[in-house]
């Protein structure tokens, strides 16, 4: 590893923090939470602004540029912009961005636009407001197509919508939101179904590999041309539609991982750095919190223990793993 700047020993630098705010959130969603009976950490194991502070500045002088805030839903967290504000003040900070669902983003894009907050990702697996009301498990869609205006008036830029792609429930809505990548400047994002926290076996039924997405718009007639990367820090293969204004990204950390390339670490909302989505290593930053150098430590050690792979396509063949997958929710690591 090379001192003062997080390479791993994979040779793989990491520059990219993402922060969850709260494992809570306003929705259920199925992919993500159970319908009942989801328990969340207590106010007090919640990391405090300031801590998530601290952390930031140590990740910042060993390299680390941009952020993502997360959560559970990170709008349900009260004051989110003034945190934001002190965030992007902080020396080697220059990009942060948020993934929301959208709720309660109309009336907090200004706020964030302005505290520093450059771009969004909105959760939006349908277009269908009965379907999404299933999906959300209550939500409104119209408070998510609100958000996306929002953010277009405000001018977060570039917009993506993260589309968790489920067989049977909303791949009947490929060809829309195909299209709706053609008629605005938006990058639709589809997401393979991850196995994350899940102990029976119902996402095996409801993935689906993202080829059926360049499928359909081979259907539609429409070849996808490989483009550059579309700004962000995402390991989503990018595409334009002949014509487009928007892109359209295809996130399959299932059918083909794409490990060799990760530049990230994570920060769960208690006070864990987790070196891999998918593994169940994490590091407690709480005892830490004050001393700076062993926070720089604490970031190290994350980096020696990360593995070179996630192994997620074992599970899908139900074949042994060298490791233990990780035990927590997808709405308590962040996405
Ligand atoms: N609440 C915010 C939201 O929904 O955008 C942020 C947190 S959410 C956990 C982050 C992303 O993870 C969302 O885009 C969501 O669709 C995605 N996600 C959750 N569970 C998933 C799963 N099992 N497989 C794939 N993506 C998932
Ligand atoms: Fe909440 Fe996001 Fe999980 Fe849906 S995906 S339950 S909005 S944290």
């Amino acid at each position: 590893m090379t001192s003062g700047q997080l390479i791993d020993r994979f040779g793989r630098q990491h520059d990219y923090l993402r922060i969850s705010l709260t494992d809570r959130c306003n929705l259920r969603c199925v992919y993500c939470m159970p319908a009942e009976g989801m328990e969340f950490q207590p106010h007090e194991q919640i990391l405090r602004f300031e801590e998530i502070v601290e952390v930031v500045e140590v990740a910042a002088s060993l390299g680390v540029r941009r952020l993502r805030l997360t959560g559970g839903e990170p709008l349900v967290r009260r004051d989110v912009e003034k945190l934001v504000a002190v965030l992007s003040a902080i020396p080697g900070i220059e990009d942060i961005a948020l993934t929301t669902n959208g709720i309660y983003l109309a009336q907090k894009a200004e706020a964030l636009k302005q505290a520093g907050v450059t771009r969004v990702n909105i959760s939006l697996d349908t277009m269908k407001p009965d379907r999404f009301a299933m999906i959300t498990r209550g939500g409104d869609l119209d408070r998510v197509l609100e958000a996306l205006e929002a953010s277009f008036a405000v001018g977060f830029s570039p917009i993506k919508l993260n589309v968790v792609l489920m067989k049977g429930m909303n791949d009947d809505e490929i060809d829309d939101f195909l299209r709706l990548s053609l008629e605005r400047p938006i990058h639709v994002r589809f997401i393979e179904y991850m196995p994350i926290g899940h102990d029976d076996d119902g996402w095996r039924e409801k993935y689906l590999p993202l080829s059926a997405v360049i499928d359909r718009a081979k259907a539609l007639g429409l070849t996808p041309e490989k483009t550059e990367k579309v700004k962000g820090n995402g390991p989503s293969e990018d595409f334009r539609l002949p014509g487009a204004r928007g892109s359209i990204g295809l996130i399959h950390p299932v059918s083909d991982h794409f490990c060799g390339n990760c530049n990230r670490l994570r920060l769960t909302a208690d006070g864990h750095l987790k070196p891999c989505l998918y593994w169940i290593d994490e590091l407690n930053v709480r005892p830490h919190i004050g001393d700076k150098e062993a926070l720089r430590q604490l970031f190290y050690r994350a980096l020696a223990i990360k593995p070179e792979n996630h192994e997620m396509a074992q599970a899908l063949e139900r074949q042994a793993q060298s490791h233990t997958p990780t035990l927590r929710r997808m709405s308590q690591i962040g996405g």
